[in-house]
């Protein structure tokens, strides 16, 4: 039974989609004027291992992720350089779309939709609102009228008075300051869609571009349906922007609740504050893969929990780096290890996996505990090592059904989806390797620095002393 945590009653609860094993989920995606840094790939990263792990249990998952490509830092950005806006977004979206291949994301997601795309749809969730008086036209402005929606702080847990603490939108003629933007009037260069509305018994045409909260609940209502099963995004989103989302969606709809599961990641802090753009204290997401295993950044993203904020050194970086080399280095002796065809099960390796099966199912049925799960995986392959390194062979079949299972297990948080782990180092090598162990237990540093320099030279083995004990890495 699958407990998700559910920003919306701030409880874990048991996970029930609307429609039996279908599961529609939605994640705000990127705006797209710059790179991305590690902030987004954390939060990208906590909602496809959300995504892989209700695969893995058996649902089917439609998973959307929109792409922000009409915006104000799109067109200040844009201005800048003295480019078009469309052609900036388009350029910074190629880039974004590569870096989540890199990331192992892309994949996951079903679609990336284009806010521009879905101008039509937003006209008509806007016609609905002011049909229904949630919204009025101030000139080309349409606003949503915020103390007509009476559920409006319900996400939030705000009270109706914090809210003119912050940041407002000045306009002569809102009814209430904190009313929020559904279509921001044209304004000279910037791009500009002609749409026509009908208030008032007139028809009208309103020149401008949607206000960003309209573009989800357009696009989702397009592809997912008016109501669906999982809303994911960073905690910062909640207000005001899923606080807008569920306002449209529930008053244009009349469905309630619009979304049944609010599922919100915690941020990514460097030095002590948030990575942003503005505080320009961001490390882009290609800039680190120069230097990283994609694999090994997913291995540092899953070693917290997804909803808690994570600070990040380099440091870490390094140590989630030998932590994945380790995990390599040691499946690799266990999937090497010989094997009969002998009918015979090793119970010890099957009871090993049986363990992996419950305490990773566990941990991630418990609202994704990705760290527990984790552990668990990484105390099967410790487990699987020191069998290999205690016996001389194994049933073919059991090993067979080891290393499968350890493979998916692994699949769900991305890790050990590379085939490095099927090369055997040569005998020579190994026996190099511990006897290399031995000098350093024995303290002749100096023999073991030259078995470490020939492993290089001579197999291209690189030996690493870790907190894990010695890895290596680099052999085929
Ligand atoms: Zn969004």
């Amino acid at each position: 039974m699958l407990y998700v945590y559910n920003t919306l009653s701030r409880s874990k609860e048991i996970f029930r989609p609307f429609r039996g094993n279908d599961v529609n989920m939605f994640v705000c995606g990127q705006t797209v004027y710059d790179d991305a840094h590690l902030g987004h790939a954390k939060n990208y990263i906590n909602f496809d291992v959300i995504a892989r792990w209700l695969r893995f249990s058996g649902y089917n998952v439609k998973y959307i992720q929109n792409i922000t490509d009409v915006d104000d830092k799109i067109i200040n950005r844009a201005n800048e350089n003295g480019e078009e806006p469309a052609e900036l977004a388009r350029r910074y979206e190629a880039r974004f779309m590569e870096d989540m291949d890199a990331i192992g994301v892309r994949k996951g997601v079903d679609k990336y939709p284009r806010s521009h795309d879905y101008i039509d749809a937003i006209r008509d969730q806007i016609q609905m609102l002011l049909d229904k008086g949630y919204a009025y036209i101030i000139e080309d402005d349409v606003y949503y009228d915020v103390l007509k929606f009476g559920d409006y702080t319900k996400l939030s847990g705000m009270r109706i008075e914090e809210l003119a603490k912050h940041r407002i939108e000045p306009r002569e003629g809102k009814r209430n300051p904190y009313d929020f933007s559904l279509w921001k009037g044209a304004k000279e260069g910037e791009p500009s869609w002609k749409i026509k509305l009908k208030a008032d018994g007139t028809e009208r045409v309103v020149d401008g571009r949607p206000g960003w909260h309209i573009e989800d609940t357009a696009i989702t209502a397009t592809l997912l349906g008016k109501q669906y099963d999982i809303h994911g995004g960073a905690i910062e989103l909640i207000f005001p922007h899923h606080t807008n989302e569920i306002a449209q969606a529930e008053a244009a709809f009349d469905v309630k609740p619009f979304v049944k599961y609010w599922l919100h990641s915690g941020i990514m802090l460097i030095k002590g504050e948030k990575m942003s753009k503005s505080l320009k204290n961001f490390i882009r997401i290609r800039d680190l893969l120069k230097m990283y295993d994609a694999e090994a950044l997913r291995l540092l993203v899953c070693s917290a929990h997804y909803r808690t904020d994570m600070i990040y050194t380099d440091n870490m970086m390094k140590i989630a780096q030998s932590r994945l080399r380790y995990l390599y280095a040691s499946f690799s002796i266990f999937y090497n290890m010989k094997s009969s065809k002998s009918e015979i099960r090793c119970a010890e390796v099957d009871e090993i996996i049986g363990r992996l099966e419950k305490g990773f199912g566990e941990a991630m049925d418990d609202d994704f505990n990705s760290p527990m799960a984790l552990s668990v995986l990484s105390s099967t392959i410790e487990g699987l090592r020191s069998y290999a390194e205690s016996y001389p062979e194994i049933s073919t079949q059991s090993k067979d059904v080891a290393v499968k299972e350890v493979i998916n297990f692994a699949g769900v948080l991305g890790i050990l989806e590379k085939d490095s782990y099927k090369n055997k180092l040569p005998d020579k090598a190994s026996d190099m390797i511990k006897e290399r162990e031995q000098l350093r237990k024995e303290k002749r540093f100096n023999e073991a620095d030259s078995i470490r320099d020939r492993l290089k030279s001579e197999f291209g083995i690189i030996v690493e002393d870790s907190g894990f004990g010695s890895i290596w890495y680099g052999a085929g």
